[in-house]
């Protein structure tokens, strides 16, 4: 791989006079994109495919510059997740685009009600680091997909990736299609004040926060697909070995950067024991014994982040908490070990914020009635995961929670299937992403009746004289 990663750019942000420019050329050229049909659409989608396949080698290089990303993963959490929502929007762009027939009442019989999804017209898509190429070009896929220009605003950390995707969106599109600016706060502060029609955020809930007041000044809708801490439990019925394996895996993959990674963990305390025993023995199969060494295994995106998780091991270590499993450091290479934690108590930072790093603190439960307290004592995550054999425990912990999306006896793998809604509830997120939602998501349901003949509501014109009143 190419030049030396961990460098970090100045920051440049763009001009905001260029933004108004675009952003109008894309205003006059609405119409002409939400007119275009399901064929011209596709097209488009198919010239995004070919382009991100070619630029895989460069996407990758971007990657691994950024924070050391490794190509495998870059192939399985940024390039497959776009590839199967353009898939998934060929396959069903006509139906998604005919609308829907609705019935109309008896009383206005002669007439007939559809629903057609048109355009939001304009749209803004600002996205975090952690999936640069996935979390940006994934809801662009959806946005095109309903006819929309687009205005993408990618994060300033991984820059590497964002000056790749510039490059690709300038190949596929024309400005008055889609156009990408570079910049962190200051250029997406600027794009805000713009009269969006909507704006597909993904990020931290305390910039949702700004993104929605921004929005609100023009009411400009929303989608915020937010964080949190997302709770996993293993009941006393679970497969252990198959739980602790697919949790290393959700915990670490991306260096445990990951909106829907299993935050923290709760295990029946009769399995807790053999769960940490198995938990260490797939990390070390996944990492080997030292993951300094170890390719597969990648960084904290900067330094700032390695701090802040650094940090928040430190509070909890001070507060009592115990290393069950790596716990190791390298600041020169952003290099936090896979950690797993227990005794970490509830005040301590790694349990008031979304860890978003490679720490697991564990718990062990023998009442699931105090794991569902907890859970539901904090904001709703962005996720649940529960690992259990048994059908009552399962739809009881759904029953009694709430969540954005739930896997079972999994985690994160939600994400990949594009016929779920994906998003989190209030805190984490509000609107959907993903396939048809997504669609919807970049769309108004217009509600469109049509009157064929005489109808009910024809008898009911002034002046409302007795006869009418007993109507
Ligand atoms: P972030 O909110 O700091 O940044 C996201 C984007 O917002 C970036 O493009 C950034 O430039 C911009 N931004 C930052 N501060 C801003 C401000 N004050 N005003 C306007 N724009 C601003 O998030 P991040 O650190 O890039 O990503 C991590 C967060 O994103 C975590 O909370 C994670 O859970 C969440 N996330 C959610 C999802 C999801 O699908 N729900 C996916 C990935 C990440």
């Amino acid at each position: 791989m190419g030049s030396t990663p961990f460098i970090e750019p100045d920051q440049v942000e763009t001009p905001a006079s260029e933004m108004l420019r675009v952003f109008n050329v894309q205003q006059q050229n609405q119409f002409n994109i939400g007119n275009t049909t399901a064929k011209q659409r596709i097209a488009k989608l198919e010239k995004l495919h070919t382009t991100l396949l070619k630029y895989r080698p460069q996407i990758k290089e971007a990657l691994f510059n950024d924070y050391r990303k490794h190509p495998s993963e870059v192939d399985l959490t940024e390039i497959y997740p776009v590839t199967s929502e353009i898939k998934d929007a060929k396959r069903n762009l006509r139906s998604w685009m005919r609308g829907e027939r609705v019935k109309t009442p008896l009383a206005m019989l002669g007439s007939s009600s559809r629903i057609k999804y048109e355009p939001k017209g304009v749209v803004l898509i600002i996205s975090p680091w952690n999936f640069p190429i996935n979390l940006t070009f994934g809801p662009l896929v959806s946005a095109i997909a309903a006819g929309n220009a687009v205005i993408l605003k990618p994060s300033e950390i991984t820059p590497h990736a964002t000056a790749t995707m510039k490059q690709i969106v300038k190949e596929v599109f024309e400005e008055d299609e889609v156009a990408l600016f570079e910049g962190g706060v200051g250029t997406s502060t600027e794009l805000l004040k713009l009269p969006f029609n909507h704006i597909f955020f993904t990020g931290a809930p305390s910039i949702g926060k700004i993104v929605m007041k921004a929005a609100a000044e023009h009411l400009t809708s929303v989608t915020l697909e937010l964080g949190g801490k997302s709770p996993t439990i293993v009941d006393e019925t679970a497969d252990i070995d198959l739980a602790a394996k697919r949790i290393a895996w959700g915990k670490y993959v991306n260096n445990g950067q990951v909106c829907i990674a299993p935050d923290y963990l709760f295990v029946h305390k009769s399995k807790k024991t053999e769960f940490i025993a198995s938990f260490k023995k797939h990390v070390e199969n996944f990492y080997t014994q030292d993951p300094l060494q170890e390719a597969s295994y990648n960084r904290m995106v900067n330094q700032h982040h390695f701090e802040r998780v650094k940090g928040y091991v430190d509070d909890a270590l001070e507060k009592g908490a115990k290393v069950e499993a790596g716990g190791k450091f390298n600041k020169n290479q952003n290099f936090i070990a896979p950690t797993l934690m227990t005794d970490v108590p509830r005040d301590s930072r790694l349990m008031t914020e979304e860890i978003f790093g490679p720490i697991l603190p564990v718990y062990g439960f023998t009442d699931i009635e105090k794991v569902i307290d907890e859970i539901n004592s904090r904001e709703k995550p962005l996720a649940l995961y529960i690992y259990s054999k048994k059908k009552g425990n399962i739809d009881h912990i759904i029953a009694n929670t709430r969540a954005g999306g739930t896997c079972i006896n999994h985690n994160a793998a939600h994400f990949f299937n594009t016929n779920l809604p994906f998003g989190g509830s209030n805190n984490s997120g509000i609107g959907k992403a993903h396939g048809r939602e997504g669609f919807k998501s970049f769309s108004n349901p217009r509600g469109i009746f049509k009157q064929h003949m005489t109808n009910a509501l024809d008898l009911l014109t002034p002046p409302y004289n007795d006869f009418k009143q007993k109507l």
